[in-house]
């Protein structure tokens, strides 16, 4: 565990400069966490997470999302888009759903959106088509775009071509490391999860020969669980374990990578 708060002196006053985490992909409005909200964003805080970003899915989980985002103000912070799994031949009608929305509420992001083979190739068109249109949202509102990439980042290259000013992250960045410079190189971030503290983690191996200059901490909760909670639900307390894993393997301390990333995230979502 890391102090959350540094006391500082400078110019003779006494001041605090905040020394927080940030889980920048969580689900914690899901069903996963119904019965349980409440105890999970108490031991976010706990742990020194204070502000988490909450990627959109569809419309099946906007309200909660909002929801949970109006509960805690200045902590849960809400993006707008189309998950690719959630893309199917009604996907311009589930588009112009987000559309609406963006002119509704306020939102730091678009996303998550992306293009996802793993799991099935039937739309895969469709997918492309949603996070195209999707890319074009974020270019036209200036906010910055959660991308979802799933044995997908050739095709997402190809989507990400006609916007060469767009920032954002590749969410549980799924490449190499030479891969992993590209994207650094276009201006994106990489989200660093559980998977980097895995047995033999390619996700470690990027971090190792990228460093920590353009990483943001996130968990994807419920999922993509950290050892050594693997197998259980996932929940933002575990982003220390996640920070302190890339301390070790970028021969950094736990509040660098804190700092960093924070900052990094801040930047980005403009926090
Ligand atoms: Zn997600």
């Amino acid at each position: 565990m890391v102090e959350t708060c540094l006391t500082a002196r400078l110019g003779g006053s006494r001041f605090f400069i905040s020394a927080m985490f940030i889980d920048t992909h969580s689900h914690i409005y899901g069903e996963e966490f119904k019965d349980e909200r409440k105890e999970v964003v108490e031991r976010a805080k706990a742990a020194g997470v204070e502000r988490i970003i909450l990627p959109d899915i569809d419309e099946t989980t906007r309200s909660a999302m909002l929801e949970l985002s109006e509960e805690y103000p200045g902590m849960m912070f809400p993006t707008i888009g189309l998950h690719p799994t959630s893309v199917n031949e009604d996907y311009k009608t589930e588009l112009k759903k987000v559309e609406k929305a963006l002119g509704e509420h306020r939102f730091y992001g678009i996303g998550e959106c992306g293009i996802d083979l793993y799991w099935d190739k039937t739309y895969y068109k469709e997918q492309f088509h949603a996070f195209s249109y999707q890319l074009g949202l974020a270019k036209e509102t200036n906010l910055p775009v959660i991308i979802h990439s799933r044995d997908s980042l050739n095709e997402i290259f190809k989507a990400l071509k006609p916007y060469p000013y767009i920032k954002g992250v590749f969410h549980c960045f799924p490449g190499n490391a030479e891969e992993a410079r590209r994207v650094i190189g276009d201006g994106f971030m990489l989200g660093i999860g559980g998977v980097v503290t895995f047995k033999n983690s390619p996700m470690a191996q990027v971090v190792q020969e990228v460093g920590i200059g353009s990483l943001l901490l996130e968990t994807d909760s419920p999922y993509l669980t950290p050892v050594p909670h693997r197998g259980k639900r996932n929940e933002s307390a575990y982003i220390p374990i996640i920070a302190q894993k890339i301390a070790e393997l970028t021969q950094t301390d736990l509040k660098k990578v804190q700092e960093v990333t924070s900052q990094n995230a801040m930047n980005l979502f403009t926090l």
